[in-house]
């Protein structure tokens, strides 16, 4: 049977340390989904689409990535397109506690799922999302935390209102 993992989070916006994450899990699943969790009431920085089309272009030459959006559980989502497996990055001790209870949770709502879990390596170790953001909104060069395919120099912070 075909192995799919869903491997989700905000990508607000993705980051290299996403990227190695879906790159190594290409040697354990056929298919991988990066789905991006969307909520309607909270604001994310940067917009849907563009998260959507930025996540495209890195993995434009590997057929076995698609990306996708949610808005809601993402254990449906999981159901809905049929993944038993969710891919995760591990960087420090405070992802582990999130994730282990993430994780638990998960799996008492939807006892199929089996959350797989990946050391950053320790040079992704500082990398979040947050702080590429924080680069931006100060008009800083956030590029060597990003893909190479993810050109964020012409973002204007501030253009995305109203944009989903
Ligand atoms: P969230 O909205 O859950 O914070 P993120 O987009 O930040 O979503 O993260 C999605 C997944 O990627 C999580 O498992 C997170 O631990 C992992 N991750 C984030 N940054 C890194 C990194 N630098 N190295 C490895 N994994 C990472």
């Amino acid at each position: 049977m075909e192995k799919i993992a869903v491997f989700a989070g905000s990508f607000d916006p993705f980051t290299i340390g996403h990227e190695s994450i879906v790159r190594r899990g290409f040697f354990l699943f056929d298919k991988i989904i990066v789905a991006i969790g969307y909520n309607a009431n909270k604001k994310s920085f940067f917009p849907l689409k563009k998260k959507i089309k930025w996540i495209k272009q890195v993995f434009e030459n590997d057929p076995q990535v698609s990306v996708d959006y949610y808005d809601g559980l993402t254990v449906d989502f999981c159901k809905k397109v049929k993944a038993k497996y969710l891919l995760r990055g591990l960087r420090t001790s405070a992802d582990f506690e999130y994730e282990r209870a993430t994780a638990q949770v998960n799996k008492a709502m939807y006892p199929e799922i089996e959350s797989v879990f990946l050391l950053t390596p320790p040079e992704y170790t500082p990398v979040t999302s947050s702080i590429v953001r924080d680069i931006i909104l100060h008009g800083g060069d956030a590029s060597k935390f990003l893909p190479n395919s993810i050109d964020l120099k012409n973002f204007k912070v501030g253009n995305n209102k109203n944009e989903k």
